[in-house]
């Protein structure tokens, strides 16, 4: 786009308000638009008097009719962007180690956050004590690769995970988490372990239990299964049984009686009355 052009759009782009390049633009009756923000701005500040167009001076009543232009919020973003781009590629970076600071600079640290030409990069790309110090093209802004977190740190690493460049406190964070997350998931190892084990016993003792009681239910089924007869047989043998024991001790009874009756009739003979 030739610089003329460039101008004649940044200026249809441009709010009569604010001077800036529209942010989600309205578009009044008369077919001009401003900010959002401007409007808002204008009408809390044309309270008394009718909102007036700053670019035509059309007058408005109390309630204006207002609608949003997608397409102009589209081109004004998108005109933003490239503007931004088009700033950041015209800022000449010079190398920091050319003492007249005229040469263009080849490439930038990182690490040591200067930018160097061809000649004086070449002790970053031959001495061993500059490895693993990250070149990158020619940053006119150090500052544009600072961490956000961690302000004094400068973003080296790329972070596959979270899709982001990261800074060494953030890469030693993220080492430290998934540390975290390692030690985490072997205690939880060894608690399923030990709770499975616990488990187990637990479902054999219940299978034990269960065993015996089916084995104690069988054996009740077993004797409600036996013939009648049987059970009556056993009811008159422990009656029999009974009567012997009695019978037993009545015989004993009596058996003692008769030898006490003889021992006490030959200790005392017998009185002449009883001769009688
Ligand atoms: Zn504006
Ligand atoms: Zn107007
Ligand atoms: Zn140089
Ligand atoms: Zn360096
Ligand atoms: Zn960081």
């Amino acid at each position: 786009m030739e610089e003329h052009d460039q101008s004649r759009l940044e200026e249809l782009l441009t709010c009569p308000v604010c001077q800036d390049i529209f942010r989600d633009p309205r578009q009044l009756p008369c077919g001009h638009s401003m900010c959002q923000s401007c409007l808002n701005n204008l009408l809390e500040h044309s309270s008394n008097s009718p909102l007036r167009c700053p670019d035509c001076r059309a007058q408005f009543g109390e309630v204006v009719d207002v609608q949003r232009s997608y397409a102009l919020a589209h081109i004004s973003e998108d005109y933003k962007l490239c503007k931004s781009r088009r700033e950041k590629l015209a800022k000449k970076v010079y190398c920091d180690c050319c003492p007249e600071s005229k040469t263009l600079a080849f490439k930038t640290c990182l690490k040591c956050e200067v930018s160097m030409c061809k000649d004086h990069v070449t002790n970053h790309l031959e001495l061993p004590a500059f490895t693993g110090h990250p070149l990158v093209d020619p940053l006119s802004d150090i500052v544009e690769r600072k961490c956000p977190q961690h302000k004094d740190e400068v973003l080296r690493y790329y972070c596959n995970s979270s899709r982001r460049y990261i800074c060494n406190v953030c890469a030693l964070d993220s080492k430290q988490l998934r540390i975290g997350s390692e030690i985490s998931s072997v205690l939880q190892r060894q608690l399923t372990d030990h709770l499975s084990q616990e488990f187990k016993a637990l479902f054999d003792h219940v299978a034990e239990s269960t065993g015996a009681i089916s084995r104690l239910q069988e054996d009740f089924q077993h004797y409600r299964r036996r013939p009648p007869d049987l059970r009556v047989n056993g009811v008159t043998f422990i009656l029999l049984f009974l009567w012997f024991i009695v019978l037993y001790y009545a015989y004993s009874y009596f058996v003692e009686n008769q030898m006490l009756t003889e021992t006490l009739e030959k200790q005392c003979p017998k009185t002449p009355s009883e001769t009688l």
